[in-house]
């Protein structure tokens, strides 16, 4: 067979699509399932961007268009960043993207030669270890564990810095942790990048899932707005995950490098998507403000409940829409309680290893349906841990 190139072997899937189809499969079979398991937000957009795209294609607005982004949704971008995280960034340094893992992958593009090192959470999103290593680069780990609340250990990312490190990579609110980064914490990052002049690609499609307190972005701290990214986009906050749809905020000359990669691979990003994309920063309804008050119900009850299942063990997570499971005390494999709970109770969550090394004894939940669906499966959860108490009372 002739061959494929090899960066190609050096991606990984997403474990939670093969949970996905796996579910999919049991309720052809007729059997209720329960998804915990895809990121997805069971919300919609709001109904005015759903009458503004509708607008924007009857008025024609389905032609080739800026490489960068429309410009109008370029200015509203930098005005909803200053508006919700008091951050002055000009509409220069604004790029759309389809998706921000599209807007993720073009700043990687950019910013890493094969043979640099990348610095990245563990666990986190696994596209960032993937892509790094699909680049020719070497993706570094640091860890986020439980005995420090998922923060991470300034020490041990400064002991990994070498002089191949070009990137570091974070994303807060994290996914799958739910943890926050504490101010020290970005104020470590920050001092770090600057003393080893390090890029920063700072992940925030979460920022807006926040349940206490205000938005920090790292970008705000000195010498930090000439070596960040910020990656964000609609797919969370907004509800609009197919619409495929994210931005990244960068220096300009780093705009213009991933300018040029729009125009050689996918020319631009559709433009009735990004008209509409102005009527969601402007949420004229509220809706964001709705729906993060719906999460935090959902993450009250279900984390609260969770942790009186014998054998599991969560802490409250402090933004996005995801509860990180410990289950060691159950004394099984994390893959073996993912299968007892998808083929015996109907609960679709996703083993941790599938966020890196660190995951292998926790699940993740996402918290994306109805709170009378966690009840239930929480219920559903209760009775299968009936396989393991035997061993949690040990
Ligand atoms: N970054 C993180 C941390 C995510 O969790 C996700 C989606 O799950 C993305 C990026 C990708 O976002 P999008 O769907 O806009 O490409």
């Amino acid at each position: 067979m002739r061959k494929i190139a090899s960066r190609v072997s050096q991606l990984n899937g997403e474990g939670a699509l093969a949970v996905y189809s796996r579910a999919k499969e049991l309720e052809l079979e007729g059997r209720s399932i329960i998804h915990l398991e895809l990121g997805e937000p069971d919300f919609h957009p709001a109904a005015p961007v759903v009458d503004a795209v509708r607008d924007a294609v009857a008025a024609g607005r389905d032609r080739y268009c800026s490489t960068r982004g429309v410009p109008a949704l370029r200015e509203a971008v930098a005005g909803y960043l200053k508006r919700t995280r008091k951050l002055n960034v000009a509409a220069e340094q604004v790029l759309i993207a389809p998706g921000c893992k599209m807007a993720l992958a073009l700043a990687m593009m950019a910013l890493i030669e094969p043979g640099d090192e990348v610095l990245y959470p563990d666990p986190s999103f696994p596209i960032y270890p993937s892509f790094t290593r699909g680049l020719g680069a070497k993706a570094v780990s640091y860890s986020l564990l439980e005995k420090n609340q998922f923060q991470p250990d300034l020490a041990e990312i400064t002991a990994k810095v070498t002089p191949r490190t070009r990137v570091l990579i974070f994303n807060s609110p994290n996914n799958p942790t739910g943890t926050v980064f504490t101010d020290a914490a970005l104020r470590g990052i920050a001092d770090l990048a600057v003393k080893d002049d390090l890029w920063i690609l700072a992940d925030e499609i979460y920022a807006r899932i926040l349940f206490s307190g205000e938005y920090q972005s790292i970008y705000a701290l000195p010498g930090m707005a000439e070596r960040t990214i910020i990656i964000d986009g609609f797919s969370k906050s907004f509800a609009m995950t197919g619409w495929r749809l994210g931005y990244a905020v960068a220096p300009v000359h780093v705009v213009d490098a991933m300018d040029l990669l729009v125009l050689n691979t996918f020319t631009c990003t559709a433009e009735f998507t990004q008209v509409a994309a102005i009527e969601a920063l402007n949420d004229s309804t509220n809706a964001v403000e709705a729906m993060v008050a719906e999460y935090r119900k959902r993450r009250d009850l279900f984390v609260d409940k969770l942790n009186r299942i014998p054998g599991f063990r969560c802490q409250i997570p402090d933004g996005a829409f995801y509860a990180w499971v410990n289950i060691e005390e159950t004394g099984m494999p994390a893959e073996e309680v993912q299968r007892l709970l998808l083929e015996e109770a109907g609960v679709a969550g996703i083993a941790g290893a599938a966020f890196g090394t660190e995951g292998k004894n926790y699940l993740r939940f996402s918290l994306v349906s109805a709170r009378n669906l966690l009840e239930d499966a929480l219920e559903r959860i209760q009775r299968v841990s009936l396989h393991w108490r035997a061993a949690v009372s040990r």
